[in-house]
């Protein structure tokens, strides 16, 4: 019988995201601000003696072998680690997929520190982050899950001390955005990169909605699922602080001061029936 372990894996969104120049690799450089929140995948691992990795799932929208980034980060941490043996890995799946919530990335991370307690700490945080890094830009983050301005491809992080507090109310309609799509057909000679000031502590500190919320990505992303700019402007209607698309959507949240008017607009949203809707706090 092999050790049993649980974890949770939270969503992040960006409440700015800036997309800078195109690197040789490919990857583009951005500057941003990542929050984890309160819409959880849950992972739930078995370890084996065999030099197996399993992933069990129901969900249909996530592949169960080699391509499932659970496996991916399974088995870099065998191989880095040197132990030998194997996991049974259990995913279920709420965060929507392909969705701009980095559920994948989280996935990911999540089960690297997982197994890294299970297996009393054969890695130290360097080879984790540097494991993530090979895996996906958005990948470290949730390594520490800590709201933070993520620059680099998004693997140079610096942790917000403070940032302010407030209600999500987060929309996903049915479709899925391929990120490297929208990297690619990002405009950027249209998003000013060059006379770009990166976002600072100072701006967070003051935080002004309307100065923070910016996404570069949200044009080309609407432009081709005007989904988007639907819920965009039936959630506008609801009197949030600011509204915004996450990362490469479709998710488009509003922001809310008071938890009251975050259900009611919740409840509006669910109404117009344009996705599904959650009721998420940063953690
Ligand atoms: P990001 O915001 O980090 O760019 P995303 O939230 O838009 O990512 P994900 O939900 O992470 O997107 O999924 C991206 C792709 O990764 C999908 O095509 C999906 O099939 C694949 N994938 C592989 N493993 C997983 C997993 N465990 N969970 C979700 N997607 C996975």
């Amino acid at each position: 019988m092999g050790i049993e372990a649980f974890i949770k894996a939270p969503a992040k969104l960006n409440l700015h995201l800036r997309v800078l120049n195109r690197r040789e690799d490919g990857y583009h450089e951005i500057n941003s601000i990542m929050i984890p929140v309160s819409l959880y995948d849950f992972i739930y691992v078995r370890t084996l003696s065999e030099e197996t990795i399993e992933i069990l799932t129901e969900s249909d929208n996530i592949p169960k072998g080699k391509d499932n980034l659970l496996w991916i980060a399974a088995d870099r941490f065998f191989k880095s680690s040197g132990i030998k043996g194997g996991v049974s890995i259990k995913i279920v799946k709420n965060i929507p997929v392909a969705a701009g919530l980095g559920g994948g990335s989280s996935d990911a991370a999540r089960l690297l520190v997982l197994l890294n307690s299970i297996f009393k700490n054969a890695l130290t945080f360097t080879t984790l982050h540097n494991i993530a890094k090979e895996i996906g830009a958005d990948v470290p983050f949730f390594l520490r899950c800590k709201s933070s301005i993520a620059r680099g491809i998004g693997d140079i992080l610096e942790e917000i001390p403070h940032i302010p507090s407030f209600w999500y109310v987060l929309v996903c309609p049915p479709v899925r955005v391929s990120t490297k799509w929208a990297y690619e057909n990002v405009k950027l000679e249209l998003t000013g990169y060059e006379n770009s000031n990166n976002i600072s502590f100072q701006d967070i500190e003051d935080f002004s909605v309307s100065e923070i919320l910016r996404n570069d990505l949200e044009e080309v992303v609407s432009e081709r699922y005007p989904v988007v700019k639907e819920i965009e402007n039936l959630l506008s209607k609801t009197e949030p602080e600011g509204v915004l698309m996450s990362g490469s959507g479709p998710s488009v949240f509003g922001i809310y001061k008071d938890i009251d008017d975050a259900k009611e607009a919740k409840d509006i949203m669910i109404s117009h029936q344009v996705g599904d809707v959650f009721l998420v706090k940063e953690i």
